[in-house]
């Protein structure tokens, strides 16, 4: 059985961070607030997954209360949910996000971002869409106040 996840995350920019998107450095002036290194794609495609698998959501699973997961990279989240459908002898299908950046410009980054977030959950690369596109500079993400990101997910699970 084929079943679809969605996700959507959000972080606001603050001064003295990285920005990291999809697991990519970007270099910024600023990056995004957060307890782990605040990576929208990342956490947004975590929840589309988890959704597929109608678990809760990341926050669950990895609380911004847990000094365990201060400064971590995504990547482990993301790792961690692909061993969960495997624990179920799933496998995620495909995954596609959106970023929603007015500022910086993405684009340049999306094939390294695509690679790293192929290689968090052990899929191909053609399974994994990532497009980026700005707000058309309107509301707090079109002022550049941060950076949000959709995703979806599609898990084959046969239990
Ligand atoms: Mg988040």
């Amino acid at each position: 059985m084929h079943h679809v996840g969605i996700g959507y995350d959000v972080h606001r920019f603050v001064e003295g961070r990285k920005l990291v998107l999809g697991g990519v450095e970007i270099p910024h002036p600023r990056g995004l607030d957060g307890h782990s290194d605040a990576d929208v794609v990342m956490h947004a495609i975590c929840d589309a997954v988890l959704g597929a698998l109608g678990e809760p959501d990341i926050g669950h699973f990895f609380p911004n209360t847990d000094p365990r997961w201060q400064g971590a990279a995504s990547r482990i989240f993301l790792q961690e949910i692909a061993r969960q459908v495997s624990l179920r002898d799933g496998r995620v299908v495909n995954v596609d996000a959106t970023i929603i950046a007015q500022q910086p410009k993405v684009s340049p980054f999306v094939p390294a971002m695509k690679e790293n977030i192929a290689l968090a959950l052990g899929i191909n690369l053609n399974r994994v869409g990532i497009k980026a596109t700005t707000n058309e500079h309107l509301g707090f993400l079109g002022r550049g106040e941060g950076i949000a990101a959709l995703a979806v997910a599609s898990v084959d699970l046969t239990r």
